[in-house]
């Protein structure tokens, strides 16, 4: 069972839950002229972790069962202490999600891999990703995608994590804050869509938002516990695939859970 931490309540001021708000767009404008189908490569040093990324990739991820030579590669190269803060750097490889701020976390690395390896990605899709967090998946994905649009409704998440992937050159992930169970309506449909956070039910405009074939990866489930999913649009519907049991941070908007009232003071 995997687990993550549990969003609590919310912090004051942050987005509502309307439509996209435009004019906290947090975007890479090199992130626009990508021309071929190769997904960019992110620069990336060489650094203490080299080890401890080899040692998560096999206890963590191979030996659960992800065999996507792809997908092994992008955790093998993402570092991905440097999503997390200084003080966590040390934990930042290990079988566990870790607190990045806002009561929200940074997705347990076998979740990621397995996540990212559900999608069936080749390199020429264009994906939406519901909940950037931190931008770690986000790194992975661009590693995996022709571009990658991510979504975060809490705006000082989206600028660390907008600051992380240019620290990293990672030139084909563009961050909008918003409500990702609206989707991106401008930019759809998609090949593929993942949520890092758990919805009590399948956003609709996901689905709509997803062109034929293409693959949705979302925990859904209740607060406490959600199963995995895989739902693949068809031309006479979707299929819908059990990928196993786990625990996400809630994914809050108009078609996920409600944002939490405040209590008054
Ligand atoms: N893959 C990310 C996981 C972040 S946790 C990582 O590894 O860092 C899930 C994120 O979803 C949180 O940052 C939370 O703020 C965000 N989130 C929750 N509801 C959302 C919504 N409706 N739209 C966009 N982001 C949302």
């Amino acid at each position: 069972m995997h687990s993550e931490r549990k969003a609590r309540g919310l912090p004051r001021g942050q987005a509502s839950e309307s439509d996209t708000d435009t004019s906290l767009h947090v975007e890479d404008s090199r992130g626009k002229a990508a021309g071929s189908f190769k997904p960019a490569s992110i620069k990336v040093k060489k650094d203490i972790y080299e080890r401890a990324r080899a040692r998560m990739v096999e206890t963590q991820i191979m030996e659960r069962g992800v065999s996507s030579k792809e997908v092994l590669n992008a955790m093998l190269t993402v570092p991905r202490h440097l999503f997390v803060a200084e003080a966590l750097y040390s934990q930042a490889y290990n079988d566990y999600p870790l607190p990045i701020g806002e009561k929200q976390s940074i997705s347990q690395p076998y979740m990621v891999a397995l996540m990212t390896e559900a999608l069936g990605l080749s390199g020429s899709e264009r994906v939406l990703e519901i909940g950037a967090g931190s931008g770690y998946q986000s790194a992975v994905l661009s590693m995996l995608a022709y571009k990658v649009y991510a979504v975060e409704r809490i705006h000082a998440i989206a600028a660390m994590a907008r600051k992380t992937l240019d620290g990293l050159h990672c030139s084909n992930v563009i961050i909008r804050i918003g409500d990702g169970t609206l989707g991106w309506r401008e930019e759809g449909p998609f090949d593929a869509i993942i949520s890092a956070a758990a919805s009590p039910q399948v956003p609709s405009a996901c689905i709509e938002q997803l062109k034929p074939g293409g693959r949705l990866v979302i925990p859904i489930g209740t607060e406490e516990s959600q199963e995995l999913l895989r739902i693949t649009k068809t031309a006479n519907g979707t299929v819908s695939e059990v990928l196993g049991g786990c625990r996400f941070v809630k994914l809050i908007g108009r078609h996920g859970w409600q944002q939490p009232r405040e209590i008054p003071r």
